[in-house]
């Protein structure tokens, strides 16, 4: 199911949108806090430049909004259905997960975001070398 050429491998694992060949950020790991939006400038495959304009990243804030609430009600409905806790309960659950989420969600939400605007592309690097 992971494969690349699909916008699930890039959206899950923070590659180039357009080759998936690398990494978008300079640390793949989001708990190193510090480094969490520290992104290459271009991908050193196909030459992406990952902030397509400036500010562009501000539109994931969106997409962050609706992946939270995905989250959210994730930890409801584990929490309520599955480990039969209260609604108090399963509010602070919904908290504590949003808060230990927290940097893969924002992740996950960039990701999603210039996957929108940029499609795999399996001649990216090919491309590149002939031009
Ligand atoms: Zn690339």
């Amino acid at each position: 199911m992971l494969k690349k050429g699909n916008k699930l491998y890039s959206i899950l694992t923070g590659s180039c949108p357009r080759c998936h060949e690398e990494s978008m950020y300079l640390d793949k790991n989001p708990y190193h806090m510090g480094k969490i939006f520290k992104m290459h400038e271009r991908c050193s495959h196909c030459d992406l430049k990952y902030k397509i304009e400036p500010s562009f990243f501000y539109g994931a804030m969106y997409v962050s909004y609706g992946v939270g609430i995905a989250f959210a009600v994730a930890a409801f409905v584990i929490a309520n259905i599955f480990l039969d806790a209260s609604l108090v309960e399963a509010f602070i659950a919904i908290i504590a997960t949003l808060i230990v989420f927290m940097p893969v969600i924002m992740r996950v939400s960039r990701n999603i975001w210039i996957n929108m605007f940029v499609k795999y592309d399996a001649n990216a690097k090919t491309n590149l070398k002939n031009s």
